[in-house]
């Protein structure tokens, strides 16, 4: 027993229960410490912002939030002095700050490049301004040759989609970029692109281009005014598309990820015939009327449509006509007009695409490219100047 009341164990006993009595005020200390710090973080009002797009209406957004019937009609009354509340769709994106006990801070709402926004000050009045969006603007020069399609080398670097097509509208009338494409050939392009802060391209123009083939020689392009115009600027349009089967329809028939630009034409006759799967869109390659929309024998479903100076086009083996393509329609050059197909004497769907000349059938590929209009005198020489400071190499 004397052994249980052992001094030592009193004398061991004592840091035991000092040692105990740390913990716990380790323990409080920490708990404490936790507690204050929340408090502290509610004080100071932490703030946190999420974002989003407007899904349903305004009101709705600001429910997903959480919050509360009179501040959210508040949010909205402010906002009704600034913009209409019912013009705002889906794509509209918005940030919304509320502090960390849910009470509102403010609200973005970006539209149409403008930031609306609505703050509540500390006496609880809710208050709207706009100010524009800042953009920041660049200009971009890529080069490249050609190893598959245009799509597959630009996207390959960084190129965005509409500025691909753009490029392939820019010489529309003298490459035929589904068709004569080889690999090697070289492109090269300055384009300027405007950026919104979210990272979105709000923006974008070609300034300056050029695209040198083995098919097609070299051609240059650059920027003036609203028009486009070559190395003497001459304008780069001409009466003709260079194909019936026009490059940016083509990619919205195909979607971007089965994207393949790359058609085969031949020439059995002296017309062409373009290979490509049935229902792809047809263009108009000139302004003019539809004279003929209909079945014709062998050449199936056919559409003929007549130009200015004697010029006809016909689109041959057409699965179906586009909506009101019919005789007497004016159409304007590259109007979708029909659709690929493989009606009549075919073997596979392909259009058969011929141009005759009062009657006399041409040769469409080796219509000489003219230049409808130009630059001259002051605009020609500014027009020029520009297009050597943007791409010197050309002009040695
Ligand atoms: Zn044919």
């Amino acid at each position: 027993m004397e052994k249980y009341f052992n001094p030592d164990f009193t004398i061991r006993s004592k840091p035991v229960l000092c040692a105990g009595a740390l913990l716990a005020v380790v323990l409080i200390f920490i708990a404490f410490h936790t507690w204050s710090s929340f408090i502290t973080r509610r004080a100071g009002e932490t703030i946190v912002i999420s974002s989003g797009t407007i899904s349903g209406s305004l009101d709705d957004t600001l429910k997903q939030r959480g919050l509360p019937d009179p501040e959210r009609y508040q949010i909205s009354k402010a906002y009704s002095k600034l913009l209409d509340l019912r013009r705002l769709r889906p794509e509209d994106e918005y940030a919304v700050a509320l502090s960390t006990s849910a009470r509102f801070k403010y609200m973005v709402i970006t539209k149409d490049l403008k930031e609306y926004c609505v703050f509540s000050s500390t006496d609880a009045v809710y208050r709207a301004y706009v100010q524009n969006v800042t953009i920041s603007s660049n200009v971009a020069r890529v080069t490249g040759s050609i190893s598959s399609s245009l799509w597959e080398s630009m996207s390959s670097q960084g190129v965005p989609p509409d500025v691909i097509l753009d490029y392939a509208d820019v010489f529309s009338w003298s490459v035929d970029f589904l068709t004569e494409v080889r690999g090697g050939d070289k492109y090269d392009m300055v384009y300027e692109y405007s950026v919104a802060p979210n990272g979105k391209v709000v923006s974008k123009k070609i300034l300056a281009a050029v695209y040198n083939g083995a098919e097609t020689g070299r051609k240059i392009a650059g920027l003036w005014g609203k028009g486009y115009y070559d190395e003497n600027a001459g304008s780069v349009r001409s009466l003709f598309l260079r194909a019936p089967l026009h490059y940016r329809r083509i990619s919205s028939f195909f979607t971007y990820k089965r994207f393949h630009p790359i058609l085969k034409y031949v020439r059995p006759h002296l017309g062409i015939d373009y290979a490509a799967p049935s229902g792809t869109p047809v263009s108009a390659v000139a302004d003019g009327t539809v004279i003929y929309a209909g079945w014709k024998g062998g050449n199936g479903k056919l559409i003929i449509l007549r130009h200015g100076a004697g010029y006809i086009s016909t689109y041959g083996h057409l699965s179906r006509f586009a909506r009101g393509i019919s005789g007497g329609r004016r159409v304007s050059q590259g109007d979708l007009i029909g659709y690929v197909g493989t009606t009549g004497l075919s073997s596979g769907p392909h259009l058969d695409f011929r141009v005759k000349q009062n009657d006399k059938p041409l040769n469409f590929l080796k219509i000489k490219y003219r230049s409808s209009g130009g630059l001259s005198g002051k605009d020609k020489a500014s027009y020029l100047g520009g297009l050597k400071t943007l791409l010197p190499e050309y002009f040695k």
